[in-house]
């Protein structure tokens, strides 16, 4: 027994049939404790950290990036080089301005280096491999520490209590999670350890869905734990069908995708609670999430140290301005992920929030893999998905639906019809979406039976299969 809660991510790695034999025991047992003194610990920290005046922040980020940077050049041939080369001293690093010494890195660095970058043998029974999903193409292999999962529990679970979670209430969990159905056909399994009830986001028919509300509806006071689109989906098919939400949710906390703020609104008028989202990766570099008033997202200062940083790799300070998040992880010490370019963007807000006053880095408007999200016009220019979003009910009929890109100017939406879906519907999409179009896209309607998700079970809102180098503008 103790030999399984000896990992601390076990929520991601014990196998369905262990943990509820586990489970069965050990039950009556409060979750916290289950969850193992490192949780316990890093939550007490992060549950005070947050607080923290912005001094303490900078003293704390100094000591964390001065050890990680050690330990990256002592440890590494691939940082030995690089700090030597850029005349780097981690023994040097006075302030935290020093750190823009050394050259960022990106997903190529590590790829091309990986075997250079280890502190430690990864056949060690700590340190597990890792991956990311790679929906722009080139997935990311890399080792971590086994344990990562009790710390990054301890912020997320710190995150979600700002809007009322308390670990141990149940969780209604809609995440790309392979759920097989019960006895009752019912795509439903049941962590008695995390109180998590996992529900198939592969599987979002309308019976199905009926089905999971029906059931949410029975397991108490709860949070729903989605991905962005499945939350929407969900309110759809509930708008759709002219049912209640179930009562019971008390919050929905959504992350792992990007969040277009008509979902975030349409959910939170479905089911009359917050939206909660979280940014974060499986680099474990950057966490953030909003406050107990605002939607924007306050970025950790303990977990990682963060930048956001232009083009010309200086530093974003001006509220408004876009630019690239780039991490140094805390978490991992056996790849150490220094100065990391994760090709997302945000905009920059502010250095504190005037809401909850807590002194974090507040960003908003987070966009990942731009390829994703554009539509190309035939002049070469993009059109983002974020504006094609409908704000009525043009998609009504609609379970899921994506664009297909393969030539500038035009396009082919493909849609999984719902209930009630005919070709009244093919025309009022034509007519709302080729308005906001206006001719620079033209696209056909292709009713398909599913819609395939990333590896990890995302939504894809634009299968883009031009490649930007494709493009002259
Ligand atoms: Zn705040």
């Amino acid at each position: 027994m103790k030999k399984a809660f000896s990992k601390k991510n076990l929520w991601d790695k014990t196998p369905h049939f262990l943990k509820a034999t586990i489970g069965s025991g050990l039950g009556i047992f409060p979750t916290e404790w289950l969850l193992g003194e490192k949780f316990r610990k890093n939550r007490r920290f992060a549950r005070e950290s947050q607080w923290w005046k912005p001094e303490r922040i900078r003293e704390y980020q100094l000591l964390k990036l001065r050890e990680i940077l050690k330990l990256a050049y002592e440890k590494t041939r691939f940082y030995h080089r690089l700090f030597d080369d850029a005349g780097f001293n981690p023994g040097n690093l006075n302030s935290l301005d020093d750190i823009k010494k050394l050259p960022t890195i990106n997903k190529q660095t590590v790829t091309d280096n990986l075997e250079d970058m280890f502190t430690r043998p990864v056949t060690d029974s700590n340190v597990d491999f890792a991956s990311t999903g790679g929906t722009s193409g080139m997935p990311l292999h890399f080792y971590i520490n086994a344990d990562r999962s009790s710390v990054e529990y301890a912020y997320l679970s710190t995150s979600w209590e700002r809007i009322g979670y308390k670990v141990g209430m149940p969780m209604a969990v809609l995440r790309g999670r392979i759920v097989k159905p019960d006895g009752n056909g019912l795509y439903h399994e049941y962590d008695p350890v995390l109180k998590h009830h996992y529900y198939s986001s592969f599987h979002l028919s309308d019976e199905n869905m009926a089905r999971y509300l029906k059931h949410i509806a029975t397991i108490g006071q709860c949070f729903l734990h989605v991905y962005p689109s499945s939350a929407a989906t969900l309110a759809r098919f509930i708008l759709r069908r002219g049912i209640q939400a179930p009562k019971n949710i008390m919050g929905i906390i959504a992350e792992s995708e990007i969040v277009y703020p008509e979902q975030r609104r349409m959910a939170e008028e479905v089911f009359n609670c917050r939206f909660f989202s979280c940014y974060g990766h499986s680099e474990k570099l950057v966490l953030g999430s909003g406050c107990e008033k605002s939607n924007d997202c306050h970025i950790w200062p303990d977990y990682g140290y963060f930048e956001l940083l232009d083009k010309d790799g200086n530093p974003v300070r001006t509220s408004g301005q876009q630019g690239e998040i780039v991490g140094t992880g805390f978490i991992n010490t056996v790849v150490p992920f220094i100065r990391y370019r994760t090709g997302d963007r945000a905009v920059y807000v502010d250095d504190h929030c005037e809401v909850c006053g807590r002194a974090h880095t507040i960003i908003r408007d987070i966009r990942g893999h731009r390829t994703q999200e554009v539509l190309i016009a035939a002049d070469g220019s993009e059109i983002s998905w974020t504006s094609l979003n409908m704000h009525d009910d043009t998609f009504i009929h609609v379970r899921q639906f994506q664009f297909m890109q393969e030539i500038p100017g035009q396009a082919i939406l493909r849609v999984v019809p719902g209930e009630g879906f005919n070709d009244k519907d093919i025309a009022q999409i034509q007519r709302n979406l080729g308005a906001k179009l206006d001719g620079r896209i033209t696209f056909q309607i292709a009713p398909v039976e599913a819609i395939a998700l990333s590896a990890r079970g995302k939504a894809i809102y634009v299968d883009q299969r031009i490649s930007r180098d494709d493009i002259v503008s």
